[in-house]
Formats: C-alpha cells, structure tokens, sequence
C-alpha cells in the first residue's frame, strides 16, 4: 500500500491479484473491468502484466493496480512477486466446472503463503450466464466463502453481471482497512 499527499489530497495505490485455474475467465475480468472489453477467444494472456483503474472514494484518488497472471498457472507456477505487496485478491472459479471449485482452497493457501498483510480477498464465481451447464450452485459458493472469511459473487465477464461490483467492493474494503 503506498499513500502519498501532494497539494492537499491523498493519493492510494492498492495491489490486487487475481488467481484461479486456467480458463475460468481472470483475463476477462480483468478486460471487462478496465476496458468493458470481452474476448471469446482469448488464449494465455501476453505481456499483460497489469492495469490500473482509478477510482473515487470519500474524495480521495485511489488506484487499484489490479495483476493478471500470464498464463502461469496452468504450470502451477505463480511466483511469489506475482502476490508481493497485494493487499486484495479475487479468487476466481468458473460455475460450470466443478475441479475449478475444488481448487480455490488451494490458491487461498498458496495466497497465505505469499502475503503477508491482511488481504482483502473476494470468491469470485465466474461464468453465471452459463445457468444450464452449473455445476457449483450459488449456495455452495457462498459456504465456501463464509468458512474461509471471504466476500462472494457471482460474476459474467461475458454479460458483465457483477463484474464492476466485485473489484469496487474489495477496493472499497481495502480502503476501509487502510484509511
Ligand atoms: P483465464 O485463463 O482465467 O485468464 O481465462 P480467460 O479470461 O482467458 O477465459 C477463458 C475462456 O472462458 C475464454 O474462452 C473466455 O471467452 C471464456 N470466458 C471468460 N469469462 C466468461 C464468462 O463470464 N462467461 C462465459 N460464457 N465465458 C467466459
Ligand atoms: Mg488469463
């Protein structure tokens, strides 16, 4: 976390990581969020390593340098310079496939592993537009999220349901433990 003040106003700048298995939709998240873009596409992300997207709180600028993983996780490979100095995470699963579910708890514990501050951390299930292939309902999600202390959402990158909500409700909670 890093707070400067320049001329009167305070600045922020937040770290957020977003971590989950390959293919559950962190990229479109992330393209959805910063740019409202969607890619049906989209093969490992590239280059990208993050995008900051500003935003006002109780008159304060603050900046949320959200990361995207470039594809290392299908090698379970995450470094930990990926998780230095995050102070939020989403950790995203897609609803329509079940090992992806399954695999949350162990990204919360390679998170733990990684940082060491308190992390705002969001469950994030990803893909609700696709209601008649679920196979994680919304109850389960929300379990998950209340043993483990996380916020939850349900999210579409595809129809944007939620997308914006999500990371505006963990920045908001970051600031809320910094401020
Ligand atoms: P990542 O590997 O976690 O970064 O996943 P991507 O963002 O690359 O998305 C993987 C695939 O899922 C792509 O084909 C996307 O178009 C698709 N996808 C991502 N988000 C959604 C969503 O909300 N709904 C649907 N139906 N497909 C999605
Ligand atoms: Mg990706």
């Amino acid at each position: 976390t890093m707070s400067s003040d320049d001329e009167g106003g305070e600045e922020y700048l937040f770290k957020i990581v977003i971590i989950g298995d390959s293919a559950v939709g962190k990229s479109n998240l992330l393209s959805r969020y910063a740019r409202n873009e969607f890619n049906a596409h989209s093969k490992a992300t590239i280059g990208v390593e993050f995008q900051t997207q500003n935003m006002e709180i109780e008159g304060k600028e603050v900046k949320a340098q959200i990361w995207d993983t470039a594809g290392q996780e299908r090698f379970r490979a995450v470094t930990s310079a990926y998780y230095r100095g995050a102070v939020g995470a989403l950790v995203v699963y897609d609803i329509s496939r079940r090992s992806t579910f399954e695999s949350v708890g162990r990204w919360l514990d390679e998170l733990k592993t990684h940082s060491d501050t308190t992390v705002a951390r969001m469950l994030v299930g990803n893909k609700c537009d696709l209601e008649s292939i679920r196979a994680v309902s919304v109850e389960e999600g929300k379990a998950l999220a209340e043993t483990e202390g996380l916020f939850f959402m349900e999210t579409s990158a595809l129809d944007s349901t939620n997308v914006k909500t999500a990371f505006e409700m963990v920045i908001r909670d970051i600031y809320t433990n910094v401020s």
